[in-house]
């Protein structure tokens, strides 16, 4: 589906979306609940999140981290598989595109035909989140092109690196220490700005590359592209030179 196909979503506010889901979350999502929540974005990391940020956290019976019975407690900053739900992004290197989900069971949602996609997701704040979290896409690049400069190619086999990048990127506990990962997924405790989503991303994306620029390790940008780009809903080749 494209922004123009017909599409509409009443939600029955049940709940049941809420459940048994794998979220990813970028560095903008994180920021947007840990403002709504009025808490700092590491104490919204250890309360909301797992794999170090990256991913949204479901408790033992199922429902999410931020669910209050029924209701979402972070939902003008929920994230963006939330506000997109029940359509999916699928993003390609011909664009995005958009898929329709099978409803959660017992879900009491009605679809219909009487708007178009475009008009749901500028409803729901897809856009503007969308917006803020292409952002850090650059950041990508950026780690990449440092990382050309630290490792030679024709003396380290590249897929070999990346497979060890990919895997530590993945890993929910025991990963290696990550100071550029600590500092994407924690954008307060590197700007100590505490302001609008907006303004906090222009101060974190400035001290970023500032770490980027001086970091020594492979390993470790390697595997912070890696993260980010998954967050992004990036393929981790997006991260592969
Ligand atoms: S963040 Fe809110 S809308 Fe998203 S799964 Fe959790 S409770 Fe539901």
């Amino acid at each position: 589906m494209d922004r123009q196909s017909q599409f509409s979503y009443r939600c029955g506010a049940c709940g049941r979306c809420c459940h048994n889901q794998v979220i990813s979350l970028n560095p903008a999502e994180l920021l947007a609940i840990a403002r709504t929540s009025g808490i700092a974005t590491d104490a919204a990391r250890a309360r909301y999140t797992e794999r170090r940020g990256s991913l949204l956290r479901f408790r033992g019976n199922g429902g999410c981290a931020a669910l209050d019975g029924a209701r979402c407690s972070i939902h003008p900053g929920r994230p963006l598989a939330c506000r997109l739900y029940p359509l999916g992004l699928e993003r390609t290197p011909d664009g995005d595109r958009f898929i329709r989900l099978e409803p959660a069971a017992g879900s009491a949602g009605q679809y219909g035909v009487d708007g178009a996609v475009g008009g749901y997701l500028r409803d729901q704040g897809v856009d503007a989140l969308l917006e803020m979290a292409g952002r850090y896409r650059p950041l990508i690049r950026t780690m990449r092109d440092r990382i050309e400069t630290l490792v030679d190619f024709s003396a380290i086999e590249p897929r070999e690196f990346w497979r060890r990048a990919i895997a530590e990127a993945l890993r929910e506990s025991n990963f290696d220490a990550n100071r550029l990962i600590d500092a994407l997924f924690d954008p307060d405790g590197v700007s100590a700005t505490r302001e609008s989503v907006e303004s906090t991303i222009a101060v974190h994306l400035s001290i970023l590359h500032e770490m980027i620029a001086s970091t020594n390790d492979p390993a470790e940008l390697a595997t912070a592209a890696v993260l980010l780009a998954i967050s992004l809903g990036y393929s981790p080749v997006e991260a592969i030179i």
